[in-house]
């Protein structure tokens, strides 16, 4: 059998309202699209664009972002012969979802027609490391649905309600041991994430997650070990960890228990 193609999608489209917050020390500022922000002196897309240019294997790049953040971002990457897979930029829409599908169909409109297989990776998760991306390649070889998953160190508690006093009422505590948190990047076979989307726009169904889609459809998922590196910046404060972990590259690298 031929090498299989392999494209990777980076929604970077979001609106970041989360990180619409007071640093300390700082005005609030409304932060448009953290992914443009600043990350060991460099914008954060740069790096998460970067560890897909680490592995080999990986014919093209393509991040999907909003219309008002392109020129923005042929500036950032003026630097084109240093990302030689990077493609052209596809325009997002009004949900994570909607840009992943976006960004499928952009694929498949291509010349060469869509690749065998497709990564998608969240452009806020900067440290992603190429262990990682080659964990989801593996895997891939013999599955079709593949998502890195980290371990709960927390106990995990449902809401019922709210309490007095604007207090959440608990609901109770769930059996940790069952349960992971999801990472990216997530890897497919071309045709079952293709026929994932479609069939989630024709039921109106909406998910923060591609492997979420493989399971409406009934077909299994696989799991490997995540990171404690691959954080998504979310919040503020998180772009110190960022930049912390920056500065110690093997930290959190290790793949820890399924
Ligand atoms: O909001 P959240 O952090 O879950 O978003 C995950 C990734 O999806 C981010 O990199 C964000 O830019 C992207 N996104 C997108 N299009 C949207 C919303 C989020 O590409 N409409």
């Amino acid at each position: 059998m031929s090498t299989p193609r392999v494209a990777v999608l980076i929604p970077a489209a979001g609106t970041g309202t989360r990180m619409a917050g007071a640093r300390p020390g700082n005005a609030a500022t409304m932060v448009r699209n953290k992914t443009l922000l600043p990350l060991a002196g460099e914008p954060l897309l740069r790096h998460t664009v970067r560890a897909f240019h680490q592995v080999a294997g990986i014919a093209q790049v393509r991040v999907i972002a909003q219309r008002e953040d392109v020129a923005e971002l042929d500036r950032i990457f003026a630097d084109r012969q240093n990302w030689p897979r990077l493609g052209g930029w596809i325009v997002g829409g009004a949900e994570r979802q909607d840009s992943v599908r976006l960004g499928l169909a952009a694929l498949k409109k291509d010349g060469d027609g869509p690749p065998d297989r497709v990564l998608v990776h969240d452009g806020a998760r900067p440290l992603c490391s190429p262990g990682l991306i080659l964990r989801i390649l593996d895997a891939l070889e013999s599955e079709a649905a593949v998502v890195p998953v980290l371990p709960i160190s927390d106990t995990v508690r449902s809401i019922a309600g709210r309490g007095r006093a604007g207090h959440g009422r608990s609901g109770g505590v769930m059996d940790r041991t069952g349960l992971r948190l999801t990472q990216t990047p997530q890897g497919f076979h071309w045709h079952l994430l293709w026929e994932a989307h479609q069939e989630a726009a024709a039921a109106g169904a909406v998910v923060t997650d591609d492997g979420q889609l493989v399971e409406r459809l009934g077909k299994p998922v696989a799991m490997v070990p995540g990171e404690r590196r691959n954080l998504k910046v979310t919040f503020p404060e998180d772009l110190d960890l960022a930049e912390w972990m920056h500065r110690h590259p093997a930290w959190g690298t290790e793949p820890g228990p399924l």
